[in-house]
């Protein structure tokens, strides 16, 4: 099983983000912290005190609580569950917050991966995005990182941002190369709904690259990170031999997962009739604390997954890494041959040169990659 961990403050919303992540609330964070250790006591008595593979404390900026709360909320939860010995323990941070007491207090507790959003190498770019820092504070943060004894550097970085050029995205990934990161994840731009930078360009205040010059700027990541030895396993993520994050690997194998927190899903296998069921909690920090305080867990949005969804769910997830969905392990999964429940779409796909078919698995080709919504959406449509 897998654990996930959402700590959803933040010194500042960024202009493009729409994720469970709030600023100004430092105030609850003691609050939050005891909510969440009575969340975990109560989800590890429900299912056992599960041992866990990986661990991700996401956000949010999970280094802006400070490091005594850090600690408590650690201490907390590696008594109520068994870490595997090679536990793969991983948490985001954001440059320009991480400290050295923290990170300190991370290793202390296991920590052995980190994940940093870097985004942009261009102050302006990051001006756009409404980020915190520079690059100064993510080579910074980096080398603080290593020194605290985290071997295991990942950096978050995104491209088709308004007004960023393909030059400037080269410029990003090469900034990024020179602090040798073992893990690299590319994330197109998708302007959310109700976010400032959304409303920028519905106003025509910005600008997007066309999809041709983003579809080359994809290219360019292709290209430049594999000539470095990384290897694409997924469509945004690219990690150098043996770096894989295995915390995400298992999301997109539908490993089952323990989420704790604001907006923190779970995916659990103990619900007779459905092939699992996806709990979610209350996505504000106050709701969640008092669903919390007041033990109501029927706050939780809780849906069942019919073997049908199951099946889809396993190929939307499937297709996104470069293994692809394996023919035998959607046969043990769900006891029915790919090739009986997806056949026809996957065979026409594949004539269309969108999927390809090798040694037991489906994947995107690269054009594939392109057209993955409508790909999907064919999947659906049966
Ligand atoms: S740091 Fe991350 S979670 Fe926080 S506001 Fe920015 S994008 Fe959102």
């Amino acid at each position: 099983m897998e654990l996930y961990i959402h700590l959803p403050f933040c010194a500042q919303k960024c202009r493009y983000c729409d994720f469970a992540s709030y600023a100004g609330c430092e105030h609850q964070m003691a609050s939050y912290v005891d909510a969440l250790l009575c969340e975990a006591a109560v989800q590890a008595e429900r299912l056992h005190h599960p041992p866990m593979d990986t661990v991700f404390i996401g956000g949010g900026t999970p280094s802006l609580l400070p490091a005594p709360l850090l600690d408590r909320l650690l201490t907390g939860i590696r008594q109520l569950f068994l870490f595997a010995d090679d536990v793969e323990f991983s948490t985001e941070a954001n440059p320009g917050t991480l400290t050295e007491d923290w990170l300190k207090t991370a290793v202390c507790h296991g920590v052995n991966r980190l994940s940093m959003g870097m985004q942009a190498y261009q102050p302006e770019l990051l001006r756009t995005l409404g980020r915190i820092h520079d690059f100064t504070q993510v080579e910074r943060s980096v080398a603080m990182a290593r020194a605290a004894g985290i071997s295991n550097i990942s950096l978050d970085l995104m491209f088709g941002l308004p007004g960023q050029t393909r030059a400037q995205w080269l410029e990003t990934l090469h900034a990024a190369l020179t602090l040798h990161p073992q893990h690299l994840s590319c994330y197109g731009l998708i302007p959310e709904d109700g976010t400032p930078l959304k409303a920028d360009l519905d106003a025509g205040r910005l600008t997007l690259p066309d999809e041709e010059t983003e579809r080359t700027m994809y290219d360019d990541a292709l290209v430049l990170l594999a000539g470095h030895g990384f290897e694409q396993y997924e469509i945004s993520n690219f990690a150098l031999p043996g770096c894989a994050c295995r915390h995400n690997l298992g999301y997109w194998q539908q490993i089952p997962y323990l989420g704790l927190g604001a907006s923190a899903s779970s995916m659990l296998t103990d619900s007779p009739g459905c092939a699992y069921t996806r709990e979610t909690n209350p996505a504000a920090i106050d709701a969640y604390i008092s669903m919390v305080q007041q033990q109501q867990w029927s706050q939780r949005e809780c849906i069942s997954i019919t073997p049908r969804e199951a099946m889809f769910e396993t190929m939307m997830l499937g297709l996104r890494t470069n293994a692809g969905v394996s023919e035998a392990a959607f046969l043990q999964r769900h006891g029915t041959s790919l090739e009986q429940r997806y056949g026809q779409q996957l065979h026409s796909l594949q004539t269309r040169g969108l999927l390809t078919h090798r040694d037991g698995s489906w994947t995107l080709t690269r054009r594939g990659m392109d057209v993955q919504n409508a790909i999907l959406v064919e999947l659906m449509d049966d």
